[in-house]
């Protein structure tokens, strides 16, 4: 038998070819498109879709929502956190912030990741696949329900090196900020990178306005080096070349991840260096208290040594923030629920 096709992997103008084979009037492939994206379970509740249409979808496809496996609620702050099932019994992790301006979530690209950065805890079980860009829609349609929310803000900051997905998450972007689905801006979604240079210059020229934020976490290649395997491929110099350019192309402003780290990167002197290097770089820091993952000896600098950080930082005009640290409870940072669930197993 024929594989079915998972709906939510598709755009409206494929769903239109398929629907061709049936004859049937083209505003059908958008009027499915907005019932899956509505985040409904079955083909029965597609009202405006003739039965027979109906039973034909069936035959052909299923709409392949995301089943909760596990969640878990910050009591500090109402942040909550999802272990999700895939289709072949892989788990992925996302995370739902309430903020005064709405609800963003914090959604997975890949289930495990190859990057190896060592203070993360989404590397420690290894990569096992991509996911489709059916399975990261699925993400924010499964909160949503689950809450009765609408989110207005995605950041691709779960498990995952986004831009080793490329095509899927590109496809995962335009299907997300399609008006007839679940219409989230393009200034309102976040891809984060660990520095994938040819991945950079790819998005730029997308001419897709989402915020590009770069982990960087050091200010010199030696440390960076022992914290982000990925430096070696693409230094420093080469990375904020590539950012440099994506600037110029996009004319949009650039974040960059710092996760301040005891006695590693926190120094008077790291914060001049980094100054140094991205100076007159249209960005924007982020500073960020690195969690602490189980196994690994990375620790949070106090809060005296962030705010010193920030203050150098400020002096040499760059505009830096420091992050608020949302479900601290709950393990809700990057990859380290789904590496319990895993080594419990
Ligand atoms: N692969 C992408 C996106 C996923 S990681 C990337 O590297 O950007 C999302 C963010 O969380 C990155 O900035 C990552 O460096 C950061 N991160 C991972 N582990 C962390 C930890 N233990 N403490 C603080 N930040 C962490």
């Amino acid at each position: 038998m024929e594989q079915k096709i998972n709906l939510l992997d598709m755009t409206i103008e494929e769903i239109s070819k398929h629907l061709e084979d049936y004859g049937v009037e083209k505003y059908r492939a958008k009027q499915v498109f907005q019932w899956i994206h509505k985040g409904i379970g079955s083909f029965d509740e597609m009202t405006n879709i003739p039965m027979d249409l109906r039973q034909k979808l069936k035959d052909k496809f299923y709409i392949g929502r995301l089943e909760i496996q596990d969640k878990l609620v910050s009591r500090i702050d109402g942040t909550v956190k999802y272990l999700f099932k895939l289709i072949d019994g892989n788990i992925i992790e996302s995370v739902l912030m309430k903020y005064k301006h709405g609800y963003s979530a914090c959604i997975s690209s890949q289930v495990g990741c190859k990057m190896g950065c060592k203070f993360c805890a989404s590397t420690g079980a290894g990569f096992i696949r991509n996911l489709s860009s059916g399975e990261i829609v699925g993400q924010i349609l499964a909160m949503q329900k689950d809450q009765g929310i609408r989110i207005g803000n995605i950041v691709i900051m779960g498990i995952g090196e986004p831009l080793d997905n490329y095509d899927n998450v590109i496809k995962f972007l335009k299907i997300v900020n399609n008006k007839d689905g679940l219409n989230v801006g393009y200034r309102h979604i976040s891809v984060s990178t660990c520095g994938l240079v040819p991945g950079i210059l790819r998005l730029s020229e997308e001419n897709l306005p989402v915020t590009l934020s770069i982990s960087l976490h050091a200010p010199d290649d030696e440390t960076r080096e022992q914290l982000m395997p990925v430096n070696k491929r693409y230094s420093i110099d080469k990375l904020i070349e590539a950012c440099k350019i994506y600037t110029e192309v996009t004319k949009r402003r650039i974040t960059f991840e710092y996760a301040v780290i005891a006695g590693v990167n926190d120094s008077k002197n790291d914060a001049r260096k980094l100054a140094h290097r991205i100076k007159g770089l249209l960005c924007h820091v982020n500073l960020i208290p690195v969690n602490t993952v189980e196994g690994t000896d990375f620790r949070q600098s106090d809060r005296q040594s962030i705010e010193r950080f920030k203050k150098v930082l400020e002096e040499h005009g760059i505009e830096t923030t420091i992050r608020r640290e949302l479900g601290s409870d709950i393990n809700a940072a990057c990859g380290q629920l789904r590496r319990k669930v895993i080594e419990n197993q």
